[in-house]
């Protein structure tokens, strides 16, 4: 049986934990320089695009359209959407300048992150269990391994301002590793409309917004008054909403309530179909 990626990377990598040590420095005088932003798959999170064309200050659909490879291919699990490398010789990533990133601030998570790798262990019923980190150290010429200062994992998750970035991908984490998409076979993934609304929800936030307002979206569903004041003019409070739709829309949760009329009208319909069924059989 092939094994998962996790556990190659068990296997590969030791186990760290948050007071683990190692040395690293990253700085514009070190020889690989910028070496590492060219000809890297990176894959982002809804908050790492919703960081980065803030940044820009560009339209979801700009930022989605210039720097990104959507990857929505029927069956995959669910939609990926990967950092766009120019197309010069290089294949260097669009933000990298003589002096560094560009968007250094709001870089996202896995340029934030390296050269730490983090996994979760799986529980005997198979959920996410104990976190665990590793050292990304093989295969890639990176000098920062040489000097520098040492630090705990935790200082560096720190240093990085990982916190908040875990803290606004953890919806994320939850949905992409709910069980009943994990349980899907190869190819078993999303529909084309489920995968057009997870990412529209999740990545496309202005076309999100302009579905919600200029649909029969409120009339539809039982949304508090201060949560759609919120989402008008709050992308971070617009995408936390986005997790609550794909919650009840993908898993049937109850995160979002219909309204009693809308409800009731469905239940009507329900019974006369129903009711013409048992005509039709008798
Ligand atoms: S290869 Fe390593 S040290 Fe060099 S720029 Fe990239 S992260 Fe920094
Ligand atoms: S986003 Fe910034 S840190 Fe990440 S690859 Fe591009 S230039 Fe490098």
């Amino acid at each position: 049986m092939p094994r998962s990626l996790k556990e190659e990377i068990l296997k590969e990598y030791p186990r760290l934990t948050a007071d683990s040590t190692f040395r690293f420095s990253c700085h514009k005088g070190i020889s690989c320089f910028n070496s590492c932003c060219a000809d890297v798959n990176i894959l982002l999170t809804p908050y790492d695009v919703l960081r980065m064309r803030r940044a820009l200050a560009l339209s979801s659909d700009d930022f989605l359209g210039e720097y990104v490879v959507p990857l929505l291919s029927v069956g995959q699990k669910v939609p990926l959407v990967m950092l766009k490398m120019k197309g010069n010789e290089g294949k260097t990533c669009p933000f990298v300048e003589p002096e560094g990133c560009a968007i250094y601030e709001d870089r996202p998570w896995p340029c934030r992150i390296y050269p730490v790798g983090m996994a979760s262990s799986k529980t005997e019923q198979g959920a996410d269990g104990e976190e665990f980190y590793f050292l990304m150290e093989e295969g890639f010429a990176c000098s920062g391994f040489k000097e520098g200062r040492k630090w705990t994992i935790a200082e560096w998750f720190q240093e990085q301002g990982i916190d908040i970035y875990r803290e606004k991908s953890a919806p994320y984490k939850e949905i992409t590793l709910h069980k009943r998409l994990q349980g899907l076979q190869e190819g078993q993934g999303l529909g084309p409309g489920q995968m057009q609304m997870f990412y529209m929800a999740l990545y496309d936030l202005d076309r999100f917004r302009e579905h919600l307002f200029t649909s029969r979206f409120f009339k539809l569903f039982e949304i508090a008054d201060e949560v759609i004041e919120r989402i008008k003019q709050d992308d971070e409070a617009l995408l936390d909403f986005g997790y609550r739709w794909l919650w009840f829309c993908l898993f049937g949760e109850q995160t979002i309530t219909i309204r009693g009329e809308v409800a009731d009208k469905r239940r009507q319909e329900m019974r006369r179909a129903m009711e013409s069924i048992r005509g039709q059989r008798e």
